[in-house]
């Protein structure tokens, strides 16, 4: 067993302890999956160097099929609308982590699954998992979206102080039906998603959090249109992101998840949850980036030694491990928190979002700080496409920016510890 091996054996000893032991067989077989099947082919998720959109789009249907067929789509769904009924957050983050290690944007796409259908559950509406959730069960590769941010600001829109008072999304009741007017930009799965799209509007701004309303929206709804893929600088083919506009869109009324008031508190505990399993996607990145530089600097020598073996670069590995050992280990206590509502508080308390954002911001930070540094210890092999790394510091910039950045995230830990207002 080599030394990484007996650290996984720890990992594994660690998490029987924390989560149910049977849980950690989705883990491993996601990671052999991950070695096995992504690990080789992550660079054509890209296109490879000339970024070709068919390679990237063909391999990445079949890896999707291929977690599909491991279970890992309906694997957080409860069993009576077909899924595994794994309802551990513990688990569900470290198979982030596992996936993310081969592919960022794999990993993105495979979570947003359980994050789109997460306020029906939040709201206890099995109607609504009957009606959306069900599908998401059979054997096929599916995609879900969450729409909050809009072209005025992301920001705010998730800012806990603002009360909603930014979205421009209007929500109205018209008899029996919601008509929804309004534009959203980026949403990850915007144009592709065949499930729902989960939609955040207001009924009305001046009413605060009163006004936010969450509406399941069918991809096939009359007056929902899109914009083109926006071209960005990482995780190109595996996560889609478009305009979306609402001319209408009419809606039955049962497809908003809960009423006035507690839209906003699912909204809060959506957030928390995304940035939570950023947080585990992120330390997936840095923990194959480590790995990488780990084996390059075994061979590399200067002055006649392995490049890890000087004390400068030794020094440097250490600092890495020491970030994704602690941003790992603050990232499963927070989701431990998650999975003990009655000990921590629900999802929505500024006590979880505030630990929720720390996990995010503490992790992301330390990935692009890991696959930055890594890229120096190997040098110009380090910004080659063969040595991969580059295509992780590509993919993973994003994780510190989206779910209100690194600044509104900053500010959502310190309104944990005392609340302020604009
Ligand atoms: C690849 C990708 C995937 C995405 N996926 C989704 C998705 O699935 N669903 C979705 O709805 N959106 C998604 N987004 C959008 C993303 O969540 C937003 O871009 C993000 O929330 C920031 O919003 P913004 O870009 O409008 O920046 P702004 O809101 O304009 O913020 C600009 C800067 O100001 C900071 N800031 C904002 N408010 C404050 C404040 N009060 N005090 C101090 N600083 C502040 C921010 O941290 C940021 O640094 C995605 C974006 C990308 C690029």
């Amino acid at each position: 067993m080599n030394r990484m091996e007996e650290m996984m054996g720890i990992r594994k000893r660690f998490v029987g302890a924390i989560a149910k032991p049977e849980d950690w067989e989705i883990v491993e077989a996601v990671h052999e999956f991950v070695e096995n099947e992504i690990m080789p082919r992550r660079r054509d998720l890209d296109g490879g160097w000339h970024h070709d959109e068919k390679l990237a789009k063909a391999t990445f249907r079949e890896l999707h099929k291929g977690l599909v067929d491991l279970g890992v789509q309906r694997a957080f769904l409860p069993e009576e609308i077909g899924g595994l009924g794994i309802n551990s957050t513990v688990t569900m983050c470290m198979v982030w982590e596992e996936i993310a290690r081969g592919d960022c944007g794999l990993a993105t796409h495979l979570s947003i699954i359980p994050w789109v259908m997460g306020p029906a559950l939040i709201a206890g509406r099995r109607d609504l998992l009957e009606i959306f959730g069900r599908k998401i069960c059979d054997d096929e590769p599916h995609t879900a979206c969450m729409a909050i941010t809009e072209p005025q600001g992301g920001a705010n829109i998730e800012d806990p102080t603002l009360h909603g008072r930014t979205i421009r999304t209007k929500a109205t009741l018209d008899g029996d039906e919601w008509v929804i007017n309004g534009h959203k930009i980026w949403p990850s799965g915007a144009s592709i998603a065949d499930i729902v799209y989960c939609t955040v509007c207001t009924t009305d701004p001046r009413k605060g959090d009163d006004g936010i309303a969450l509406i399941y929206v069918p991809p096939d709804a009359e007056g929902l249109s899109f914009g083109k893929p926006i071209e960005k600088m990482g995780m190109c083919w595996t996560d889609i992101n478009t305009e979306i506009f609402y001319d209408n869109v009419r809606v039955p009324k049962e497809y908003r998840i809960a009423e006035s008031g507690k839209d906003a508190k699912i909204l809060h505990a959506i957030i928390a949850g995304g940035r939570l399993g950023t947080a585990a996607i992120a330390v997936g990145v840095a923990q194959a980036v480590f790995e990488i530089v780990l084996e390059y600097t075994k061979e590399r020598e200067i002055a006649g030694k392995a490049v890890r073996e000087h004390s400068l670069h030794a020094s440097i590995l250490a600092d890495m491990a020491i970030a994704i050992e602690t941003a790992r280990a603050y990232y499963m206590q927070v989701a431990w928190m998650a999975d003990h509502p009655k000990i921590y508080g629900r999802g929505w308390t500024p006590s979880r979002l505030a630990r929720a954002s720390a996990a995010k911001v503490y992790a992301c930070d330390f990935a692009v700080w890991v696959t930055n540094k890594a890229m120096e210890l190997m040098g110009a092999y380090g910004y080659s496409a063969d040595g991969h790394v580059e295509k992780y510091l590509r993919d993973c910039k994003i994780l510190q920016l989206w779910l209100g950045g690194a600044q509104r995230a900053r500010l959502d830990v310190a309104l944990g510890y005392y609340p302020f207002e604009w």
